[in-house]
């Protein structure tokens, strides 16, 4: 049997008859929009990261939209503005800020971490920077310590895209507390998924997450009252029952995916394969575990021959992508040589032990061709 790159039918039978007892509450209740899975889910996945409120939207990129919208109608950011965001990063984070009409200003990461470099960040900030997106790629945390102060000296906005990263640490505090808010995506595939889309904005600040609950329903506080031209972006009350089934297994998952990824960093030692470098353990939730490879097409086509599957995150950056024309003319140097060379290896807390060994196997008998 082949070792998958992630079988979303093996995590989720873990759980089947907590899942199919959640699902039949909610059918069940006759109630299946903004009621009391939301409530209560909204409420236990705030107090997992630390911070006052999560407020559930439809998905992760509506969670990023609408806290860059709800930041424009409380005045905070206005069209035209320039967010300076990640070259290597899922093409959602860009997305959220062109769907907004303010100006993305993609800059170069560390090489050692995939993630954003303060330094390039500093030297990007211009008269009209009002914000930072930092991405946790791939689950590990971005230099949030040196993003926050550099956002304070500059008086700007730090957006976390938190998609990847649920439950990565730093000093005790969790993704989604270290900016002003936070987009989390409940995706299948994501370290906490749903059986269907979702997402959640996470922030402590009460008059923000009330702009946004407001905004993911038309606009609407009260029902009939329209504070603003809103849309409807709401996590259903089924994804909410599955997702607080599944909350209560996060730790535990990512316990497996750390274990996972010491794993394949002690095995695999191969002089053409470059391994992941974490700074401390419990910063990265190990979304992926990307590997770099000049002869990255290669090695996916070996470790496919032994059975193996991977994946490539991402194969083109956003700069480069036929929805950015406008952005084509930038040169990101680095950017463009990491999605050349990233290799993504199965990675799930329902990889087994005897899998992540065929995978270390694999990457050992790889013959790189010259
Ligand atoms: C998945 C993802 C998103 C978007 O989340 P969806 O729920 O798929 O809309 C945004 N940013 C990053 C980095 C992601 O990985």
């Amino acid at each position: 049997m082949d070792v998958p790159f992630l079988s979303l039918r093996d995590i989720n039978a873990r759980h089947a008859d907590e899942l199919k007892a959640a699902a039949a509450r909610v059918i069940d209740s006759g109630w299946y929009v903004l009621g009391q899975e939301v409530a209560a889910f909204e409420r236990e996945f705030a107090d997992y990261c630390g911070a006052s409120h999560a407020v559930g939207v439809g998905n992760g990129l509506d969670a990023l939209t609408l806290i860059l919208r709800a930041y424009q109608e409380l005045g905070a950011l206005e069209s035209g503005d320039e967010v300076i965001v990640p070259g290597n990063t899922f093409i959602a984070s860009f997305l959220a800020i062109t769907e907004n009409r303010l100006v993305p200003v993609p800059v170069e990461p560390d090489p050692a971490s995939f993630n954003l470099d303060p330094a390039c960040v500093q030297a990007a900030i211009g008269p009209r920077t009002r914000a930072i997106m930092a991405v946790h790629l791939y689950g590990q945390l971005a230099d949030m310590s040196a993003l926050a102060e550099l956002a304070r000296q500059h008086n700007l906005l730090l957006i976390e895209d938190a998609a990847q990263a649920h439950g990565a640490m730093r000093e005790g505090r969790k993704a989604g507390t270290f900016g002003h808010a936070a987009g989390f995506s409940f995706f299948p595939g994501k370290n906490l998924g749903a059986l269907g889309d979702g997402g959640a904005v996470v922030t402590s600040d009460s008059v923000l997450a009330g702009r946004v609950a407001a905004l993911r329903n038309y606009g609407s506080e009260v029902k009939y009252r329209h504070l603003n031209q809103g849309i409807n972006s709401r996590l259903d009350e089924m994804q909410a029952a599955l997702l607080r089934v599944k909350l209560k297994y996060l730790d535990e998952d990512t316990a497996q995916r750390r274990r996972i990824a010491r794993h394949y960093r002690e095995g695999i030692c191969h002089p053409s394969i470059l391994l992941p470098q974490v700074r401390q353990e419990e910063s990265h939730a190990w979304h992926l575990f990307v590997v770099r490879c000049q002869r990255r097409d290669a090695l996916q086509r070996h470790l496919q021959t032994r059975g193996v599957h991977s994946q490539v995150h991402y194969p083109v950056p956003p700069h480069r992508q036929p929805a950015y024309p406008d952005l084509h003319r930038l040169t990101l140097p680095l950017t463009e040589q990491l999605h050349d060379e990233v290799l993504s290896l199965p990675m799930s807390p329902a990889l087994r032990d005897e899998d992540a060994d065929r995978v270390i196997a694999a990457c050992q008998s790889f013959e790189c061709p010259a």
